[in-house]
């Protein structure tokens, strides 16, 4: 099994509910993400896949995202934008994006700051 990863970013602005510290006032984060995607076939190249096609297809997943206020967005309605809940629907979004791959989406990354992540897989 090859485990393939890319990183991409998008900044956003969230507010945490339910929450008592400073994630509840209004603010942004600069989210830092990687997408881990497994598969076990090589193509005739010697490829699982090329890193430009994944980063093309996160990127129409982040994109999304990008440069909005995640509380207002459809992906968090009723639900706290936080990092779990990112890394959860981004997973969903690029699992339902690669279905017809070689390479199937392993594990979602998001980092909210360069020390503080959260790890989203199904297995
Ligand atoms: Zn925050």
């Amino acid at each position: 099994m090859y485990e393939l990863t890319i990183e991409r970013q998008f900044a956003a602005a969230h507010k945490l509910e339910n929450y008592a510290g400073p994630c509840a006032r209004l603010h942004g984060h600069n989210y830092r993400v990687l997408v881990t995607f497994r598969g076990a076939t090589l193509d005739e190249s010697g490829f699982l896949m090329d890193f430009a096609a994944l980063k093309s297809l996160c990127d129409t997943v982040l994109d999304d995202l990008d440069h909005q206020y995640l509380n207002d967005h459809a992906a968090f309605a009723g639900r706290n934008p936080t990092a779990e809940a990112i890394a959860h629907y981004l997973f969903q979004q690029i699992r339902a994006a690669a279905a017809d791959l070689p390479a199937q989406v392993w594990a979602v990354t998001v980092y909210e700051s360069p020390t503080s992540a959260v790890t989203y897989r199904e297995e």
